[in-house]
C-alpha cells in the first residue's frame, strides 16, 4: 500500500500498511427475496476481516447536493419518498423507507473508498458501482450511480478532475456511458460479455455501442471467452485509459463474468478472474495511478463462489502492491 504525495505534483507512493476497505451494515436495505444476493456484501466483509492487512472502516452517506450533480431532482425525490412509485422501483427493487438511506450510503462508501485511494494508492468499497442507474431513472438493481457520484464530488472539491472508470462486470454500463457523454473529465471503459437490456447469457455483443466516443470505449467478451482473450482485450483497451492520464481509476470488479453464473455466457473461473484483477493492478501501479474498487455483480448459486472471486480481488491487490 502506499500514500500519496500528489500534493507536489509527484506521482509516486510511500509504502504504508493498510488497505482501508469501505463497509457498513446499513448498505442493505431490505429487498427480500431477491435475485440480487444482498448479503454477500456481509459475507465479503467477513472475508476481508481475516485479510492481514486490511481494515474495515464505515462511510458516511452521501448528501443530497452529492446526489443532485448526477441525478434529477424528480427522481432523488421518488427514491425518498417513494413516489411516484414506478420511479422509485425502477431499479426493480421493492421500495421501502429504508431503501434511500441505504443507497446513500452505498454511494458514500465508493465516495470514500475514492478519496482513501487518492491518499494511500489504493482502497476499496464493499458495494456494487450501481453502472445501470442513469440521471433520471434506475435500472438493473442500480438505483444511484455511485461511481459517478464519486467522481463528481472529487471533482467538485478539487480533490481530483481527471476520473477513470474501468467496469469489468459481465454486463454493458450503459448508466455510466450515458453520464459520461455529458462529463468530458470523466473517462469510462466498459469490456462486458453480455449486453444486460435482457439480461440473458448471451445477445449480440457484437455490435459498436452507440455511447462510444471520445471518452467512452466498449469492448465486448466473445461467448466462450477464455483467460487469454480476456486479457488481450484488457491489453487492447489500457492504452486509451493511460494516454488519458487520469488521477483516479474507479475499478468494477465484477464476479459475475464467473463461468458459473446465470447469466455469463464467458468460460473464466477463479484464477482468470483473478489474472484480470492482477493485470489492471500492475497496470495501475505501473502509472502510479490509485485505484478504488468495487464489487459489482455475481449471482452464482453458490454464493461462497462469489464471495471467493472477491477475496481474490484483495489477494490481487496485495499481491501487485505488497
Ligand atoms: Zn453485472
Amino acid at each position: 500500500m502506499q500514500t500519496n504525495t500528489r500534493g507536489a505534483g509527484l506521482e509516486t507512493y510511500a509504502t504504508t500498511s493498510m488497505l482501508t476497505v469501505f463497509y457498513h451494515p446499513g448498505y442493505a436495505a431490505p429487498i427480500g427475496n431477491h435475485i440480487m444476493p444482498i448479503q454477500k456484501f456481509a459475507l465479503v466483509a467477513d472475508a476481508v476481516r481475516e485479510l492481514p492487512g486490511a481494515r474495515l472502516v464505515e462511510p458516511v452517506p452521501v448528501s443530497e447536493s452529492d446526489l443532485l450533480r448526477v441525478h434529477t431532482p424528480e427522481y432523488i425525490n421518488a427514491v425518498r419518498t417513494g413516489e411516484p412509485r414506478a420511479l422509485a422501483e425502477s431499479q426493480k427493487f421493492p421500495w421501502s423507507p429504508q431503501l434511500y438511506p441505504s443507497v446513500c450510503l452505498t454511494s458514500g462508501g465508493c465516495l470514500a473508498a475514492a478519496r482513501q485511494a487518492l491518499r494511500d494508492g489504493g482502497s476499496a468499497a464493499l458495494v456494487s458501482g450501481f453502472h445501470h442507474a442513469c440521471a433520471d431513472h434506475g435500472e438493473g438493481f442500480c438505483t444511484f450511480n455511485g461511481l459517478v457520484i464519486a467522481a463528481d464530488a472529487l471533482k467538485a472539491s478539487g480533490e481530483a478532475n481527471r476520473v477513470a472508470v474501468l467496469d469489468m462486470d459481465l454486463h454493458y454500463g450503459n448508466g455510466t456511458a450515458q453520464l459520461a457523454a455529458s462529463r468530458p473529465d470523466l473517462f469510462a471503459i466498459s469490456i462486458y460479455g453480455n449486453d444486460y437490456w435482457a439480461n440473458v447469457p448471451y445477445r449480440d455483443v457484437t455490435v459498436r455501442r452507440h455511447e462510444d466516443g471520445g471518452n467512452h470505449r466498449s469492448y465486448a467478451l466473445p461467448s466462450g471467452c477464455d483467460r487469454a482473450t480476456m486479457l488481450r482485450i484488457l491489453d487492447e483497451a489500457l492504452p486509451s485509459l493511460a494516454g488519458w492520464k487520469p488521477d483516479l481509476l474507479l475499478y468494477q470488479a465484477g464476479a459475475d463474468p464467473y463461468r458459473e453464473d446465470p447469466f455469463s455466457p464467458l468460460a473464466l473461473d477463479h484464477d482468470d478472474l483473478h489474472a484480470r484483477d492482477r493485470r489492471v493492478f500492475e497496470f495501475a501501479r505501473a502509472r502510479n495511478i490509485p485505484v478504488a474498487w468495487v464489487l459489482a455483480g455475481g449471482y452464482a448459486k453458490d454464493i461462497m463462489k462469489v464471495v471467493r472471486i472477491h477475496a481474490g480481488t484483495f489477494e490481487a491487490w496485495r499481491a501487485v502492491w505488497s
